[in-house]
């Protein structure tokens, strides 16, 4: 569980967060809509450890977080691949340990079988799509098993149709995998068809200014695109 308490954060006299509370529970799905600049990203890094907040607390389980941990793992708009390393080399990179004994190499194949990536373990980033790519970094989000995801817009970048599949495709793989969720995307319909619950923030500075409980079934009403080969 995560717990995010009084929360407020500046960078030099310009006040970012004021004042957020926010809890995510065990298995939730949480999204995070506001407009542009209100500092969603921040909050974020914030919850992800990779700098501290000015005041309030944010605590893992009762711990405070006070370092990237990979329990915790961000996924970014733009998939940081390196160009020179095979996709299968990509995601092992997002393994804990850095010496990485053989026995760990069928974790990596798994999440990428997760994502439907497979076929491309030994392809090069450059021979993927965005969406592929973006596939490609949540199967390195994957790889250790995280207690909680952060996403921040990580299909907002995607043609429509890719970001369809890739929903649905992050929809199975929570359900799934019973991580937790800590969205934040621009798309309010992708809020509401993804989280349990959607926090909406003011202007800048962010406060919860909404929180709105998402009435199952609604998310889950869509299924994922099926593909008809057509045959000539
Ligand atoms: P968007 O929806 O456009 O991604 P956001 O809600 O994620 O916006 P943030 O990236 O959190 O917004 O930024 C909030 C504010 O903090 C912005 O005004 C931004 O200029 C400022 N800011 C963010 N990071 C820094 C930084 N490292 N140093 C100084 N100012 C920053
Ligand atoms: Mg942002």
């Amino acid at each position: 569980r995560i717990d995010i308490a009084q929360v407020s954060h500046q960078f030099a006299q310009l006040p970012v967060l004021s004042d957020v509370s926010l809890q995510v529970q065990p298995g939730e799905f949480v999204a995070l809509l506001g407009p542009s600049g209100c500092g969603k990203s921040t909050l974020l890094r914030l919850v992800a450890g990779l700098e501290p907040p000015r005041s309030g607390h944010i605590t893992q389980d009762g711990q405070p977080i006070t370092r990237p941990d990979p329990s915790r793992i961000v996924v970014f708009q733009d998939p940081t691949l390196f160009p020179w390393r095979t996709v299968r080399d990509n995601v092992a990179l997002g393994l804990q340990a850095r010496k990485v004994p053989k026995a760990q190499h069928a974790r990596v194949d798994e999440a990428l079988a997760l994502v439907g990536l497979s076929e491309f373990a030994d392809s090069y980033p450059h021979q993927l799509s965005g969406g592929m790519a973006q596939r490609a970094a949540l199967a390195r989000a994957l790889v250790n098993e995280p207690q909680l995801l952060i996403l921040d817009e990580p299909l907002g970048k995607l043609d429509s149709l890719t970001r369809l599949t890739m929903q649905a495709e992050l929809l199975k793989l929570w359900q799934r995998a019973g991580f937790s969720v800590l969205l934040v995307t621009h798309d309010v319909e992708e809020a509401l068809f993804l989280a349990n619950r959607v926090v909406v923030f003011s202007d800048r500075p962010a406060r919860t200014v909404a929180e709105l409980a998402v009435d199952l079934p609604y998310p889950r009403h869509r299924t994922q695109p099926r593909f008809v080969e057509l045959r000539q």
